[in-house]
């Protein structure tokens, strides 16, 4: 059971969003600042993304007349503006994911800077400034928290704290948090990345994508919010997106959902909320000033 259910559009049992955070080969960059251009292996895994994956996940979206958010670093946003320029024309939505994948609790007190610079770029390269923003690694911190604030933005899709989209309250202003979990992550299952401390062993298509469904039923029937957080270069792989092109199939034909955008759902948070008919859950930041731990 869900406490406080958000009623959905026409009756809907449950809302779908599947993102695809586009971090393409942004990630090895990163990780390897000093030799990442002469990393070619990593390079070519992220490349595959926005190359070869994004046209296959929009050409799957189109023929299921589907709208759905994209997650994209300022950084890739610049280097791959075919794709960019793709995802828009289709109708899709592309929200901040930092400059070039950088962690936010690494850089704490200088995220100003590469926050704008990203900002730049989308309003270049996507003609707006950007309405959503998931932290890289969901390593959202309260610096970035006032910095989306100040740049009017909506929603934060980075923490764990409920089941179902709510709002985000701190003292300088309010954004509705569309929350994440690990559990409907591809990272876990797919991601097999020693640069990047991640050597999981990869699971097959269909098992590594069985948690999923086990989730989406468990909020259908409770009537909530199922999202994915999945990458192009992980779940765009052609096995695996195959599979879930065929749950994106089957579910239009035998369930009532209905699939949106983040952006949609800020949408419809907002008119039940003017009508009055639903009120979202408040979660009130900081949870803490201080480390409780420290002596
Ligand atoms: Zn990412």
């Amino acid at each position: 059971m869900i406490r406080n259910p958000i009623p959905w559009p026409n009756g809907a049992k449950c809302a779908v969003s599947i993102t695809f955070d586009m971090d393409a080969d942004s990630l090895i960059h990163v990780a390897r600042p000093d030799d990442s251009h002469r990393r070619l292996y990593p390079i070519s895994m992220g490349r595959y993304g926005p190359n070869v994956a994004l046209p296959r996940i929009l050409d799957t979206y189109e023929r299921f007349g589907l709208k759905q958010s994209f997650f994209i670093p300022g950084w890739c946003l610049e280097q791959y503006p075919e794709t960019v320029e793709q995802i828009l024309k289709d109708g899709h939505e592309i929200g901040h994911h930092g400059w070039i994948h950088e962690d936010p609790i690494a850089t704490y007190g200088n995220q100003r800077e590469p926050f704008e610079r990203a900002i730049e770029s989308h309003k270049r390269l996507c003609g707006k400034s950007p309405d959503g923003y998931r932290a890289p690694v969901y390593n959202i911190t309260d610096e970035v928290i006032d910095l989306m604030l100040e740049h009017g933005m909506r929603y934060d899709s980075s923490l764990m704290g409920d089941d179902i989209p709510h709002v985000l309250k701190t003292p300088k202003g309010q954004l509705y948090e569309m929350p994440v979990h690990w559990g409907t992550d591809d990272w876990p299952p797919f991601a097999h990345y020693d640069e990047i401390g991640y050597l999981m062993p990869v699971k097959s298509p269909s098992e590594g994508l069985a948690g999923f469904w086990e989730e989406f039923e468990a909020q259908y029937h409770a009537g909530g919010f199922f999202m994915l957080i999945v990458h192009p270069f992980l779940t765009g792989r052609l096995a695996r997106w195959q599979l879930v092109e065929r749950w994106i199939e089957q579910t239009l034909e035998t369930r009532d959902v209905w699939f949106t955008t983040l952006g949609g759902i800020a949408d419809h948070m907002d008119r039940l909320k003017a009508n009055g008919t639903w009120s979202p859950s408040v979660e009130t930041l900081p949870f803490f000033e201080a480390p409780p731990a420290k002596l």
